[in-house]
């Protein structure tokens, strides 16, 4: 080894000893005669102490030294007479008796510091620098210690860890897919897996009973705001399970990542439905930090005149706790958040239940002080409280309204980014119907089983029937989603009619997987969570980016080595490319 010791580990134990640090010089300071160095390493900063007295030629090569260069030096561990309380090795410096440059380095384009002045494009250009700042370091540490806690947990439980191919066929789900081209078989192209999802379900027929993989999957998608093309799932499954088995086995793991990174116990988690999160909260993985749940109103909104309400086909309330003290500006302000092209209200009604037990509203002229009071019973709102009214169009209204709700929860600061609340969403719809397309399309994916009792609803109503599928949410941010898989090759087989392929376009994709469906294929479910989600979460930061060694920017690119990048004539050949128009042929 270079080095006896790291820059984080000396104390005031070790005046007294010899040492020999290496690292990056982090920052110089020159008083006449005197030079510290703060010297930089992945576990610390130590300080390093050059004195021109006790040699001259050694404290002018200090003096020489520029940020980044790195250095090994020796010297002997003493007190400081000025310490610093900030930094764990503060009450120590290093007196250097020998130095030496093992590399030297141009000036960084951005400062190395938690507050970098370096603006994020060009933080990715120099990842491999931006990597050097404590809190990018932290977040992949994070990152390890989380991925750790899950393979310990997962393996103690009987999982076993199998990896999947990354050249497959296509799998519908929902994205596009990356393809690459087949030199050997030209003309042909593999594509990268959007998931493992059915070779894990292929390894449940094979009886390995238990799989987990932490593994990137691919997904071609358009411009969407912290998105990845590529990013990591922890991906599960299970035999002879039902919802509640995984339900229960993934609660286990998501606690004890919790406990094991963070030291925060999740406590239960609540399984919603569905329609209930959606009656409550307007969405599908709810933010549960905070109540402000939606009321449903109509009854004592409608029939007092009021055409708005009257003509809407729901009117829905919510109730700021405290929020009479909102200003009036503050009430434009939220209107106008609300009438923002991306959310679409046309207005915002508002209810004050002031402190004399009156009331004042924004449709006075419709609804007196009775009418009122009978939204305030409605909502449960007291004196002191605002009372927020969204109608118009369900679908529309719902989204509004959870949109505002989060808003508030946010401007009101009940979505503490220390605090972490989980839910479980189930019984989602199995199919939705695209009128684009004019088909019913997986909510989920193809292989979800439809709960038992809704089976017969497939012939009859598919848009109701309900998929025996899950999300948890935590903080209002999906993290997770799996379900109970089809197991028997006749359900699936129809299921694949529903979602409009022919016979001989599901045995032409998905032979492989109805073949093995009849050599005794066991009753499985499973789940995949967002590993990058998760560590973000966890990093308390809000974007994935932050917690991916070496992530692409929103346009999928990779700025640090410049891909995605033409090919050479050689590559193109190989493949079979027309090389005038560098197509393929
Ligand atoms: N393969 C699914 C997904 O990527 C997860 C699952 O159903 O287990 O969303």
């Amino acid at each position: 080894m270079l080095r006896t010791h790291n820059c984080g580990e000396l104390r005031i134990e070790h005046v007294g000893t010899q040492t020999t640090l290496c690292g990056w010089i982090q920052r110089r300071r020159d008083f006449g005669s005197l030079t510290f160095i703060d010297l930089r390493d992945r576990y610390g900063i130590t300080q390093l102490s050059f004195n021109e007295e006790q040699n001259a030629e050694m404290h002018e090569t200090a003096r020489s030294l520029g940020r980044e260069f790195v250095v090994a030096v020796t010297g002997n561990v003493v007190e400081r007479s000025n310490k610093n309380d900030k930094l764990p090795t503060g009450d120590i410096e290093i007196e250097v008796t020998e130095l030496k440059v093992l590399n030297e380095a141009l000036v960084p384009p951005f400062t190395i510091e938690d507050d970098t002045d370096g603006g994020e494009e060009l933080r990715m250009k120099y990842r491999y620098i931006d990597i050097r700042r404590r809190k990018v370091r932290e977040n992949l540490v994070l990152r390890h210690k989380l991925t750790q806690a899950l393979r310990n947990h997962l393996s103690a439980e009987d999982f076993v860890e199998v990896e999947t191919p990354y050249l497959i066929k296509s799998t519908p789900e929902g994205a596009r897919d990356f393809v690459v081209p087949s030199r050997l078989n030209e003309g042909q192209f593999y594509a990268l897996p959007q998931s493992p999802q059915t070779f894990k379900q292929l390894l449940m027929v094979s009886g390995m009973d238990r799989y987990f993989q932490i593994v990137k999957c691919f997904r071609d998608e358009d411009f969407r705001a912290d998105r990845q093309p590529e990013f990591t799932q922890i991906d599960c499954e299970m035999s002879f399970v039902e919802r509640d088995d995984v339900l229960s086995t993934f609660e286990g793991l998501i606690r004890k990542v919790f406990t094991k990174t963070k030291n925060i116990d999740l406590g239960e988690i609540p399984i919603l439905t569905y329609q209930e999160a959606m009656d409550r909260f307007g969405s599908d993985k709810p933010d549960m930090r905070f109540g402000m749940e939606f009321c449903h109103i109509n009854d004592v909104a409608q029939g007092e005149g009021f055409g708005i309400f009257d003509s809407a086909e729901l009117v829905v309330a919510i109730n700021a706790k405290g929020g009479n003290a909102f200003t009036r500006k503050q009430i434009d302000a939220f209107t106008d958040y609300v009438k923002r092209p991306q959310i679409g209200a046309k207005g915002l009604i508002y209810c004050r239940c002031n402190d004399d037990g009156t009331y004042k509203s924004s449709v006075d002229k419709f609804f007196d002080q009775d009418a009122l009071a009978a939204w305030a019973k409605a909502c449960d709102a007291e004196a002191g409280d605002m009372i927020f009214v969204l109608s118009g169009n369900r679908g529309e209204v719902v989204n509004q309204m959870n949109e505002l709700r989060l808003h508030l929860g946010t401007e009101l600061g009940l979505r503490d980014r220390n605090e972490f609340k989980a839910c479980w969403v189930v019984d989602f719809p199995l199919v939705e119907w695209d009128e684009d397309s004019k088909r019913f399309h997986a909510l989920h994916h193809p292989f979800t089983s439809p709960i038992a009792e809704d089976r017969a609803l497939m012939e009859t109503d598919p848009g109701s029937v309900r998929a025996n599928a899950y999300d948890m949410a935590i903080n209002g941010m999906e993290v997770g989603g799996g379900s109970i898989r089809i197991h028997d090759k006749k359900l699936q087989s129809r299921m694949f009619e529903l979602l409009g392929f022919s016979e001989q376009e599901a045995r032409e994709q998905f032979g492989f997987l109805m073949n093995a469906f009849e050599y005794g294929a066991p009753p499985h479910g499973g789940i995949a969570f967002g590993l990058d989600r998760l560590a973000a979460l966890l990093a308390g930061t809000e974007s994935i980016r932050d917690v991916i060694a070496f992530p692409k920017n929103n346009m999928g690119r990779d700025l640090m080595i410049d891909a995605p990048a033409e090919l050479n004539t050689q590559q193109l050949e190989d493949l079979g490319w027309d090389l005038a128009t560098k197509k393929g042929s």
